[in-house]
């Protein structure tokens, strides 16, 4: 793994060095989730939070909200103009108590995709994920590094090495004891920068449902944030980024305008508006170095190398593995 993780920063570095960090031409879309110091893959500390968006003010981006994005930009260039748009899932009540003052000071809108029957409730959804992974531990405990197909749930965490994985655990048990925003945090942060949309009535993997299932999920989250805020939430997210051709057509068949997925990427050929792409932001061994690359073009670069790599892995590495057990 440090290895893996040397040869990361190396590309990094290279990137940087053949000017890769001006900036791209597409608007980044950033992903928070939690906004604590449990040191979760999915936390970010306030500290941290405060420094990548006094950065952002520093740097003279301009913050444009989810409707401003779909509505000018999508699929278009920026001109060189720095944009960026703010995003969080989930719904963490801490996302009002460290979040929102910073956004407020920053004057920095943003989007919230809000879980509504965990509303003002626990996020009950990660009990779940956490046996989950405790049992892949369980299975795997020889092993060093933890092994998984990227088809696995989970697999960002689970491709983890073990001992990782295991501070993760006792890291999202924190979480899964935090509490959620209530109707009366949505109702003062919606009144001015902050946007609410849906994120499912309750965190399921969408494509493992029925139609009807992943119908129901959409209408009832619907239902509850129109009857709360008063207006249809035109935007989706998909709970742990799980989406389809399927899920896609049943989320624009539902009236949705759009939707964010979690695949960490950027599409620079053009924006599919019910899958885009964001950028997770997550707890950083290197500061805001690491999210100065993400906002960058070394990042697309990166991403663009890594997914050369994985397309070559898949066309002639496996075909020689399948070859070879012939
Ligand atoms: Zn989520």
């Amino acid at each position: 793994m440090k290895v893996k993780k040397l040869l990361k920063i190396g590309v990094g570095a290279l990137l940087y060095l053949a000017g890769g960090f001006r900036v791209p031409q597409r608007v980044p879309i950033l992903t928070y989730h939690s906004i604590d110091t449990t040191g979760s893959e999915m936390s970010v500390f306030p500290g941290d939070f405060e420094q990548q968006m006094a950065y952002l003010k520093r740097k003279g981006y301009k913050v444009i909200s989810l409707q401003d994005f779909y509505g000018r930009y999508l699929g278009l260039k920026t001109g060189g103009q720095r944009l960026v748009v703010i995003t969080f899932d989930d719904g963490y009540k801490n996302n009002f108590e460290h979040a929102f003052p910073i956004l407020r000071k920053f004057d920095f809108p943003a989007s919230v995709f809000v879980v509504t029957s965990c509303v003002g409730g626990k996020p009950k959804w990660l009990n779940e994920v956490i046996a989950d992974l405790e049992d892949f531990c369980r299975h795997n405990q020889a092993k060093k590094e933890s092994v998984c197909s990227s088809k696995e749930r989970h697999s960002f965490l689970k491709s983890l090495p073990q001992l990782k994985l295991k501070l993760e655990i006792e890291a999202l048990k924190k979480i899964a004891d935090f509490p959620m925003l209530d109707w009366v945090e949505i109702g003062e942060m919606s009144k001015g920068l902050i946007s609410f949309y849906s994120h499912s009535s309750t965190h399921p993997h969408l494509i493992e449902l029925t139609d009807s299932q992943v119908d129901q999920e959409l209408r009832v989250s619907n239902e509850i944030l129109e009857e709360k805020l008063g207006k249809r939430a035109e935007f989706f997210c998909y709970p742990y980024g799980s989406h389809s051709p399927r899920t896609e057509s049943l989320v624009r068949a539902a009236g949705f305008a759009g939707a964010c997925a979690l695949d960490e990427d950027w599409d620079s050929a053009c924006e599919d508006p019910f899958s885009l792409k964001r950028i997770p932001i997550r707890k950083s061994s290197f500061g805001l170095l690491e999210f100065k690359f993400k906002l960058s073009r070394a990042y697309l670069r990166y991403q663009e190398l890594r997914r050369t790599l994985r397309f070559v892995q898949a066309r002639f590495i496996s075909v020689d593995v399948v070859a070879g057990q012939r």
